[in-house]
């Protein structure tokens, strides 16, 4: 299946998206379809609303073999410490990035497809791609966190990506 990437002037993206019903054992494919489509636009994370789907599901995967893929269902963010400014851009919102004030470190609550809980601890470039992915699950994008001198520069570059995302809808 070769889904689309959403992006910006698409309602679905500004929307917060609705709990994943656990246990469900299907979701695996799906899982499995983000993954692909995350790896195949070059991203390290992808949420479900970046493929039009209304669900609190995002797949994460840096590419290092330190750090672990994750799948993130109906996900938490249940501590945070420290802070990071870094230079972040998204699938959806192509061409355009800015610098956008992150965690340095969060614990993430998160469920498997069978209803089992767990926690990670995220340090570093995963706690900023996880902040990043449960945006997208309350329909924020990077441009609401960007300062306003940064956003106005872009502004003629989100102009065009919204006409073009009127045409698409
Ligand atoms: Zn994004």
């Amino acid at each position: 299946m070769k889904r689309e990437l959403t992006t910006y002037g698409q309602a679905v993206l500004r929307r917060r998206m609705k709990e994943v019903v656990l246990p469900d054992e299907a979701l695996g494919d799906l899982i499995d379809k983000m993954l692909d489509i995350m790896y195949r636009e070059k991203g390290i994370g992808l949420a479900a609303p970046q493929i039009g789907l209304d669900m609190r599901l995002a797949v994460i995967d840096l590419g290092r073999r330190d750090v672990e893929r994750l799948v993130l269902i109906n996900p938490m963010i249940i501590s945070r410490q420290g802070e990071c400014v870094a230079e972040e851009g998204c699938l959806s919102i192509p061409g355009v990035s800015g610098n956008v004030m992150r965690s340095r470190e969060v614990v993430v609550e998160t469920w498997d497809t069978a209803g089992n809980r767990r926690t990670v601890k995220c340090v570093g470039l995963l706690a900023r791609v996880v902040e990043h992915e449960l945006d997208h699950l309350d329909g924020l994008l990077i441009i609401d966190k960007i300062s306003t001198v940064e956003r106005s520069l872009m502004s003629s570059k989100l102009k065009k990506l919204k006409k073009e995302a009127s045409r698409k809808s």
